[in-house]
């Protein structure tokens, strides 16, 4: 993408709205613009890192066997009477008529509605096990939404569910939650930490949410250090074996890490001193199993091996796709902006121009453009007719891991620059040797989103 033709509309001025980092940082970045109250426009670069997230999380989701399909936003309120959420929901749910008078909602979740089309075509537990999921927007009139699209009211989620004939093959599905969960954090060069929950609204047996730890996070979080030094990094996991899946839960869960709604002083109180931490964490996931919850009021049942009728034990899984972009921001950016890790970036290098109009320059920008291009990476070209510092700036507030400098002055010695956003490092090395660096740099990292 070349600057000039590009949608990017940064802002020089911090916004006064702006309590977070990331708040401050997507709205001068030019990646958001708030519509109303927590909705939200995505402006072309916030779209595209919302789109490799989301692209990240299927990736992750149909690796553990989970079959992608998609919901509507709007819900009949008839499926919600059903379980008897209609009432509990609360304030929260967006409650809408229709000109028949009929009333509907926009999905805060979809445990009924997923029931209620499991319940129409799956009889047997010859068809189990099976989780469904789906990436949608959801609405919850949320009292304060604030520190923009990390509380929005509207948000983008994943949302998956799994229906199982037994608690344990239940059980099994939430263990390879877990471990899919995990990957897809690492992956977008995020640690999140799953700690034990309460369940809330959803209700259920056993939960955890997955927390980032930051410092501007809304809830408070109680753990062993020794946990953040687990890693899931190139193991192969076979997401059919339970033992395998249920080896890195226990691996996981064993440390102590709890939010304050499950925090027990006397357990923690048990780790070694100078491994106790507390802090504060952003919640971008949540697993939950809940047994028959739904499937019995809804009556999903399917019929067991002795012929007779089964309740479903399911479970839900969710992940916060749109917070996950603020959430990234909290955990990596410094006083000049954004620092995108490699996974995530909108773009994979920029390229700044130094003396746009010199043709030498101009043609080794052009030559490099081509070459990245040619790689399969997307360069971001500033190739507007600015001051240097100008560009340096807009770049560093993007975030892009990577930019290349070209001015003639390093052309005449047949070099380009080569700066880290994240170190500030800098080398001088032929245009063709970065452009080598940078495909070794992404090598591995899923370059375009298949969805
Ligand atoms: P919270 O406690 O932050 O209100 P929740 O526990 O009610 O969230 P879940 O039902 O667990 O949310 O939804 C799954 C994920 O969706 C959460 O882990 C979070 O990342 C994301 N999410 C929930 N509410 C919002 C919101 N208002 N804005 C953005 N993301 C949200
Ligand atoms: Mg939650």
């Amino acid at each position: 993408m070349r600057l000039s033709r590009y949608f990017l509309p940064v802002l020089k001025e911090t916004p006064s709205e702006a309590q977070i980092a990331s708040h401050r940082l997507m709205l001068r970045a030019g990646m958001i613009k708030q519509a109303t109250a927590g909705i939200y426009s995505w402006l072309p670069l916030g779209f595209k890192v919302l789109r490799k997230l989301e692209n990240i999380v299927h990736e992750e989701q149909v690796r553990a066997g989970h079959v992608p399909m998609l919901m509507p936003t709007l819900q009949s309120a008839d499926l919600w009477r059903e379980s008897g959420r209609y009432d509990d929901y609360g304030a929260e749910m967006l409650r809408i008529t229709d000109r028949h008078g009929r009333d509907m909602l926009y999905g805060p979740t979809n445990e009924e509605l997923i029931t209620d089309i499991f319940r129409a075509h799956v009889g047997s537990y010859k068809d189990l096990p099976l989780t469904l999921y789906h990436i949608q927007w959801k609405f919850r009139d949320e009292v304060r939404p604030r520190f923009g699209v990390m509380r929005g009211r509207e948000f983008f989620m994943k949302d998956g569910y799994n229906f199982d004939l037994t608690k344990e093959d239940a059980l099994h599905a939430y263990n390879r939650h877990m471990v899919s969960y995990l990957r897809t954090y690492e992956r977008m060069g995020l640690q999140a930490i799953p700690m034990r929950a309460d369940s809330g609204p959803i209700g259920g047996d056993d939960t955890h949410e997955f927390l980032v730890l930051a410092e501007t996070g809304e809830s408070e979080v109680f753990y062993d250090s020794a946990i953040t030094d687990l890693k899931l990094g190139e193991r192969v996991v076979d997401y059919d074996s339970r033992a395998e899946c249920e080896d890195i839960v226990t691996e996981w869960t064993t440390p102590y890490a709890r939010t304050d709604e499950t925090h027990d002083e006397a357990k923690f109180n048990a780790i070694p001193e100078d491994r106790r931490r507390s802090s504060r964490g952003i919640e971008v996931g949540q697993i939950f199993y809940f047994g028959t919850k739904y499937s019995e009021p809804m009556g999903a049942t399917v019929q067991g091996p002795d012929g007779k009728p089964v309740p479903v034990h399911m479970g839900s899984h969710g992940i916060g796709v749109s917070r996950l972009v603020g959430a990234i921001i909290e955990a990596s950016h410094d006083d000049k902006g954004i620092i995108w890790p490699e996974g995530v970036t909108p773009f994979h290098a920029g390229i700044v121009n130094l003396k746009q109009g010199d043709s030498e320059a101009d043609a080794a920008c052009e030559a490099l453009y081509a070459s990245l291009t040619a790689l399969g990476l997307e360069p971001l070209y500033d190739d507007r007719d600015e001051r240097a510092g100008g560009k340096f700036a807009t770049m560093d507030l993007i975030g892009l891991p990577w930019r290349i400098t070209v001015g003639p002055r390093g052309l005449k010695n047949g070099v380009v620059e080569l700066t880290s956003r994240r170190t500030g490092e800098s080398e001088e090395l032929p245009p063709e040797a970065a452009v080598e660096k940078l495909a070794q740099i992404y090598a591995g990292h899923v370059l375009r989103p298949a969805f």
